[in-house]
């Protein structure tokens, strides 16, 4: 089928990554096959020698997970993504592509939890060390760079603080180090952060959150800029078998025609949540980057496109008994870890995502005992904000059994 060059982010939404199929349906089938059948002992032999194009297995290639790969690197800015069983298998297919024994890597030092863990755990069980800084001050990141270092690993904005990485400068110095830039850009999605176009190398997604956006799909892709680093991924995803599976790489496709209005919308309400609770005698800080309290407030509007995203961290007053309280007390929201859905999500991060840290890990983070996570949907803004409004004033009353439970 003949599509003209498409330039603008919602088209490319819209159309990016469908090819052509037998009967001419708009949107790709899908494949639920776990094998194709070879026309001859010559196709098979060809198809294995890589002389033809085509499909073989599923673990290896097919054509509704293509669909959805092909719209996600176009997305991105990338030669080409590999979809993965979560974002997880993501992170360790990019881990296990590109680092061997004797590797030091630099990590954000807040981070993804278990990204964090695979590092200090798995990947230091196979010889691979890292030092964890906190990526937004570029001094540090630049003092931490060894000779042996192969990778600069960076989420931004930084769940949950917000905080915000320079990425064409973190590009700088990684490549002057020889080494490559890998960016988690789950928290943005492409229609507002393209870190390619600022000098990374590798992208990756929790495909979970913002890109599918519809909280039924746990799943993750890698985005790369060339062929040979996409070949060396293909082969230790096909050996290591995280890949997704033909019916979540549909639903995520699906879910991406709508990611460009999804993600103004999310900004949209975030802006309006964040101010309101900025304004809120019981909150005593609001992190979101697009107020002009934040401290990266310039680099954001710099960095970021069109917007600042659906995540909202906050602190508040009456520490981790009134998070809990707060919790408790919330209709319309939804007590649930996880973000990037079209439902507003909310969560306490001391005594669930990030309890396994430890106080004293948190207090280091700047995680505090109060902070409450937003993860803002696409309801209307002033719903959201009666609840959070209800929920707020419950904090002040001691008895916390006068109000019904939800
Ligand atoms: C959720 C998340 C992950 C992990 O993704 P899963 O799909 O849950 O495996 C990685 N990075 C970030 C920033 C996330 O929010």
């Amino acid at each position: 089928m003949k599509k003209h060059n498409i330039e603008n982010f919602e088209t490319k939404c819209v159309h990016s990554g469908i090819g052509s199929y037998q009967f001419g349906p708009v949107t790709p089938p899908i494949y639920q096959t776990s094998t194709f059948r070879f026309d001859s002992a010559q196709h098979g032999a060809s198809l294995f020698a890589g002389k033809e194009k085509g499909y073989i297995y599923t673990r290896m290639t097919n054509p509704t997970v293509e669909a959805l790969e092909d719209c996600v690197a176009e997305l991105e800015g990338g030669y080409k993504a590999l979809g993965c069983a979560s974002g997880m298998a993501a992170v360790h297919t990019v881990f296990a592509s590109m680092l061997k024994a004797g590797d030091h890597v630099v990590c954000s030092s807040i981070v993804y939890g278990p990204t964090s863990t695979l590092l200090s755990t798995i990947m230091s069980n196979f010889g691979v060390e890292t030092t964890f800084v906190d990526t937004a001050d570029l001094v540090k990141v630049k003092e931490s760079m060894r000779p042996n270092t192969k990778m600069l690993y960076v989420e931004t904005p930084a769940n949950p603080t917000l905080s915000i990485t320079d990425l064409e400068g973190a590009a700088k110095i990684a490549h002057a180090n020889n080494a490559r830039l890998v960016v988690d850009n789950t928290f943005l999605s492409p229609a507002l952060q393209r870190p390619i176009e600022l000098g990374a190398d590798v992208v990756l997604h929790s495909m979970t959150k913002f890109l599918n956006g519809h909280a039924d799909v746990v799943a993750g892709i890698v985005v790369v800029k060339d062929e040979e680093t996409y070949k060396i991924f293909r082969k230790v995803l096909n050996q290591t078998g995280g890949v997704i599976d033909p019916f979540n790489s549909f639903l995520v496709h699906r879910g991406i025609k709508t990611l460009s209005l999804r993600m103004q919308k999310h900004c949209e309400n975030a802006q309006l949540v964040a101010e309101f609770l900025e304004k809120h005698p019981l909150v005593k800080w609001v992190s979101y980057p697009g107020l002009k309290s934040h401290p990266q407030y310039e680099l954001a509007k710099k960095q970021h496109k069109g917007g600042h995203g659906g995540v909202i961290s906050f602190e508040v007053e009456g520490g981790y008994e009134a998070g809990e309280i707060m919790m408790n007390s919330v209709k319309l929201c939804q007590l649930a870890v996880s973000l990037g859905g079209i439902e507003t999500l909310i969560q306490h991060p001391a005594s669930m995502t990030h309890a396994s840290m430890g106080k004293e890990g948190r207090k280091n983070a700047g995680i505090t005992e109060g902070l409450v996570r937003l993860s803002v949907g696409i309801e209307n803004a002033a719903d959201i904000i009666e609840c959070l409004e209800n929920a707020l004033e419950q904090t002040t009353k001691t008895d916390t059994t006068v109000f019904e439970q939800v």
